[in-house]
């Protein structure tokens, strides 16, 4: 069975606040649309996922729609929304899908539960709609800003979307009613024609992002849906001739330097691979290579600024790291907390969540016959639960 996803996502809407389009807009990181074409996308009972896009959006789109399966070229809507569906279903025509479901790029909390549930009634009843019933007391509005009635909340319903229909008979509601702008969603014009639309109740999770302050609660909702991670890393430098070494990003004056291709920070090397590790992602080798001549005696907060660079674009926050220096010379402890306010500093991050220790190694191994520093970190993030 061919059940195709049509993503409606061509307003220009700017009532979110921004200057990009809402759907194009980010929430801790990734564009709106790109969340709510990966809902689809993902989902097993989904066999194909098309966009209608405003026109002027196609390298916006291209960008948030980057790597996405099942998803097929964006199709140009039309001023008014019940336009750009009606551009979309045509566009799906030559395919015959069985289901088609109508869904606000604006809603990219839709969950998996109700996408299955509205194409399993849509399947039955050949429309259904997700919808919340009305909780709140409604009041219909007098003028001067006074109530003007009470009225019945008994049976009534909070229309949203995904919206799924038999794809032959909402094509052709569509051309019927193409005349009439003054339908809000997809389910008036099938009941318009007399068919029959169920209720499918959906969770209040599934919000559409409209008004500046919806934002806020989106990030809330992301954040709590986010995921911990822990990172190690390890580091070893051996001693050259020098008068100082630079460990994690302090210089310390010493009767030998550190060896190494960029400046042998031992310390901010190993913060650094923990952050790449809790990522999953490689290590400062994989992202700066030795081999390339741009990095020799690079400072190391370079490789730092990346990392966490990293963890901001994919939406997450950093959360603690903490750092071991190993070594007999020279002290650490005197420049501990210089270390933690100068990784902070780097990382756009509280010193409070970084921690800087120090060990000998009791005269035992490299770092015990001075020939050498090793330094070991974790570093804890959190992350969107993304693809
Ligand atoms: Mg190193």
């Amino acid at each position: 069975m061919h059940i195709h996803a049509l993503i409606v996502a061509a307003g220009q809407g700017t009532r979110a606040g921004g200057a990009l389009p809402k759907q194009y807009q980010r929430l801790a990181g990734q564009p709106i649309l790109r969340r709510t074409l990966n809902a689809f996308s993902a989902h097993p009972d989904v066999t194909a996922v098309t966009a209608v896009i405003a026109s002027g959006h196609d390298a916006l789109f291209a960008e948030a729609s980057a790597g996405i399966a099942k998803l097929s070229a964006p199709v140009l809507g039309g001023a008014e929304r019940q336009v750009s569906v009606r551009l979309g279903l045509e566009a799906l025509a030559p395919l015959q899908p069985d289901v088609v479901l109508i869904h606000d790029a604006a809603r990219p909390f839709v969950s998996r539960e109700t996408i299955r549930s509205v194409i399993d009634a849509a399947k039955q009843h050949g429309g259904a709609i997700a919808a919340l019933p009305v909780t709140d007391t409604l009041k219909r509005e007098a003028v001067g800003g006074t109530i003007g009635e009470t009225v019945s909340r008994e049976n009534l319903w909070r229309a949203q979307t995904p919206q799924g229909f038999a794809f032959d008979q909402i094509l052709r509601v569509h051309r019927d009613f193409a005349d009439r702008q003054d339908m809000t969603d997809d389910a008036s014009l099938f009941e318009a024609a007399g068919y029959s639309v169920a209720l499918v109740e959906d969770d209040v999770q599934n919000m559409k992002i409209t008004r500046p302050g919806d934002f806020a609660v989106a990030e809330r909702l992301l954040e709590a849906d986010m995921e911990q991670r822990v990172g190690s890393g390890f580091d070893v430098h051996a001693f050259e001739d020098g008068d100082h070494v630079t460990v994690c990003g302090v210089d310390i004056p010493h009767t030998h330097g550190l060896k190494g291709h960029s400046d042998a920070d031992v310390g901010m090397h190993a913060l650094t691979d923990a952050i790449y590790g809790a990522l999953s992602d490689g290590d400062i080798g994989k992202h700066f290579p030795p081999s390339e001549e741009q990095w020799k005696g690079a400072a190391s907060s370079v490789f730092l600024e990346h990392a966490i660079g990293l963890v901001r674009e994919r939406g997450g926050k950093f959360l603690h790291a903490d750092v071991t220096i190993m070594c007999e010379m020279p002290k650490i402890g005197p420049h501990r907390e210089a270390m933690r306010a100068r990784l902070a500093e780097i990382m756009d991050v509280p010193v409070g969540r970084i921690a800087v220790k120090a060990t000998t190694t009791e005269s035992l191994g490299f770092t015990g016959r001075r020939e050498g520093m090793a330094a070991q970190a974790v570093a804890t993030i959190k992350i969107p639960e993304t693809d």
